[in-house]
C-alpha cells in the first residue's frame, strides 16, 4: 500500500491522538489516554458499563433509565477521571457517547467513551494525579493509562490501592 507522506502522517496522527483508546473490551479494565501540554490537557476515558452500571445492555426499568441517565449526566457536568489542581478549566464541552445506554441498538458489549479538553498552567510541575476514576466506577480493579507528554509517552496501570499516577520524572 503506498500513500502519499500528508495522508500518512495525519493517520500517525490519529493514532497518537488522545482519542484514539487502543486496548481491549475487558470487565474491570478502564483505558485512560492523556495529553498532556505545557498549559493544556486531553483526557480519553473508555469504560465498560458493566463496570458502571452492573449490566451491559439497554436499561429496562425506569429505575435503571434514571440510573443510566444519571450516568451518562456524571460524566457531561465535569470530568470525574482525575483529581486535577483548582485552576484546570474545561474548555470544550465534554464529548460523552454510551451507544448501549443511549437508545442506540448494540452488540452484547458497550462502553462508556468520554473526552475531556482542559486548560492548566503549570503542568510541568505535575508529578502524581490521583485517578478519581475508581470512585465513579466501583467496579473497576485496573486503569491502563497511557501518557503523552513533553518527557514522550508513558504506560501504566494503575490499582485500586495504588491510583495515584505518575506524570513527568
Ligand atoms: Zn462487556
Amino acid at each position: 500500500m503506498h500513500l502519499p507522506l500528508q495522508q500518512l502522517t495525519g493517520l500517525l496522527a490519529i493514532a497518537t491522538s488522545a482519542c484514539a483508546l487502543a486496548g481491549p473490551h475487558e470487565h474491570g479494565v478502564a483505558h485512560l489516554n492523556l495529553a498532556i501540554e505545557a498549559q493544556s490537557l486531553e483526557i480519553a476515558v473508555k469504560v465498560p458499563l458493566e463496570s458502571l452500571l452492573g449490566y451491559e445492555r439497554a436499561p429496562r426499568s425506569d429505575a435503571e433509565k434514571r440510573e443510566a441517565a444519571a450516568l451518562l449526566e456524571r460524566f457531561k457536568k465535569t470530568q470525574p477521571v482525575l483529581a486535577l489542581p483548582a485552576h484546570c478549566k474545561e474548555v470544550a464541552p465534554a464529548q460523552v457517547k454510551a451507544p448501549l445506554i443511549e437508545g442506540q441498538a448494540g452488540s452484547a458489549h458497550g462502553d462508556l467513551e468520554a473526552v475531556y479538553k482542559l486548560q492548566c498552567t503549570q503542568t510541568s510541575d505535575w508529578r502524581e494525579i490521583d485517578v478519581t476514576l475508581f470512585d465513579v466506577a466501583r467496579r473497576i480493579s485496573r486503569v491502563k493509562a497511557q501518557i503523552a507528554g513533553p518527557q514522550g509517552q508513558t504506560q501504566s496501570v494503575l490499582r485500586r490501592n495504588k491510583r495515584q499516577l505518575k506524570i513527568g520524572r
